[in-house]
């Protein structure tokens, strides 16, 4: 007998049928003995209609009344689940975020899980009932409820494995693990057998949405075994395999094994959710750069890359840098407050741009990736708008439109695509 947590997304939770495919698969893994929680998403599609609602309501929403609005997709299908497990013959309970509880840190919207209680959840465990525990959102400190941030469900399924020291966390989603790119833009994406924690991690920091970053930083802490699969294969079958997430070691003897040889480049990943913004004529003196990321980072708005131009005339410069695309009106509400103090002259936001990513551990010890896809990008007349580079990353900024031929470019590029069938 193992004690699993199974986590199923929003495409495998949209509508009943769907969900009575759901309840079919974990009735499976019951009848195996084994001892199941189950954390799922709001349906697809909901989550971005009530983020819409909230928009409607006020562009600058309040952020503790955004988590109580948000967090009601997922209460909805935590509850029709067990409903539908209980019809189908299993003993079920749903389990709300302030009900365990999940506890997390202030900040609404992107806050971190802290600590389970899992004393009433085992022992419920323990009898045979499953535990259906809506992801996404916790409790913080005063009672009120908060979410994880976009895709937060991942994250909330390995807290939970993590507390209950589940055997495995099974994250089912709508395609059957993870590939070199996301195979919706890139049909030739090839899925892969094993991903290291370090390269997933970074492959999720850069927007390869499958799992949510924090998830993997958290199984990777936590030494959680974490394993994407399709919830779309036949419920009543055991699950085809899909990717498993291993350590650095692990990769290696397997290597070994099949006598077989890194790959340079692990896969491409590509985040539309970005926001660009420049100040015109920042003071170019010590102390101004400072003057505009303090009040960002205080604001917690994560900025990501930075230019700072050359110096023009007049000892003046330009300051180019992307903040999440949702943070976009926050972030030019706190930069307007501090005009004075940063003394720029004008705020040009944009929001039509992208970043894509190559990611590879072949990287630290591999001169030439970055200049390969640079050529690459130029070869299509792909410009580029900023770079950022980390020991296992290359990232640069694009128009938006070019995303997908950006992609497919260095998919192609770096050896990636799968040999025609
Ligand atoms: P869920 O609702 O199950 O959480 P998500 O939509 O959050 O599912 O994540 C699954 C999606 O991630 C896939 O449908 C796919 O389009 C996208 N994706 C992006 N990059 C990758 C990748 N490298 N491998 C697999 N899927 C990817
Ligand atoms: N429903 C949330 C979202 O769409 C959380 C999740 O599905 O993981 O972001
Ligand atoms: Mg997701």
């Amino acid at each position: 007998m193992a004690r699993i947590v199974m986590k199923f997304g929003g495409t495998s939770m949209a509508g009943m049928e769907r969900i009575r495919n759901v309840a079919a698969r974990v009735k499976h893994v019951v009848e195996q003995g084994h001892e199941v929680a189950v954390v799922v998403s709001a349906m697809a599609g909901e989550t971005d209609r009530l983020v819409g609602f909230c928009k409607e309501a006020s562009p600058l929403y309040d952020p503790a009344e955004y988590d109580v609005v948000v967090a009601s997709g997922e209460q909805v299908t935590s509850g029709l689940l067990a409903m539908t497990l209980k019809a189908m013959g299993v003993d079920a309970r749903s389990w709300l975020g302030w009900q365990l509880p999940i506890r997390t840190n202030e900040a609404h919207a992107k806050a971190r899980i802290g600590e389970i209680d899992t004393v009433d959840l085992l022992a419920s465990m323990g009898s045979g009932t499953v535990a259906v525990i809506p992801g996404f959102q916790g409790m913080m400190e005063d009672g009120r409820v908060s979410t994880l941030g976009r895709g937060g469900s991942d994250t909330s399924a390995v807290a939970v494995a993590a507390a209950v020291k589940a055997d495995r966390c099974d994250i089912y989603t709508d395609v059957d693990g993870v590939y070199t790119t996301d195979p919706r833009i890139v049909a030739r994406a090839r899925k892969l057998d094993l991903v290291t924690y370090e390269e997933m991690l970074e492959l999720a920091s850069v927007g390869a949405k499958v799992l949510q970053t924090r998830s993997v930083g958290l199984a990777m802490k936590e030494g959680v075994v974490v394993q994407v699969l399709s919830s779309f294969d036949d419920p009543t079958q055991d699950d085809l395999p899909g990717t498993l997430i291993v350590s650095e070691e692990e990769l290696e003897a397997k290597l070994k094994e099949d006598k077989m040889e890194r790959q340079l480049i692990t896969g491409i990943a590509h985040d539309k959710n970005e926001a660009k913004i420049t100040l015109t004529r920042v003071p170019d003196r010590p102390g101004a750069v400072a003057h505009i990321f303090g009040p960002l980072a205080d604001a917690a708005i994560n900025v990501d890359m930075i230019i700072q131009n050359v110096g023009r005339d007049k000892g003046e410069t330009d300051v180019t840098f992307t903040v999440p695309g949702a943070d976009l009106a926050r972030a030019l509400d706190v930069l307007e407050g501090q005009k004075d103090v940063i003394g720029f002259n004008r705020i040009i936001p944009d929001t039509k741009v992208a970043k894509v990513s190559v990611v590879g551990v072949g990287m630290k010890s591999h001169a030439g990736v970055a200049s390969a896809m640079f050529q690459a990008l130029a070869d299509r007349g792909i410009n580029i708008l900023a770079i950022s580079t980390s020991e296992i990353k290359v990232s640069v900024l694009i128009d938006e439109d070019e995303t997908e031929l950006a992609v497919r470019v260095l998919h192609t590029a770096y050896g990636l695509d799968a040999p025609v069938a």
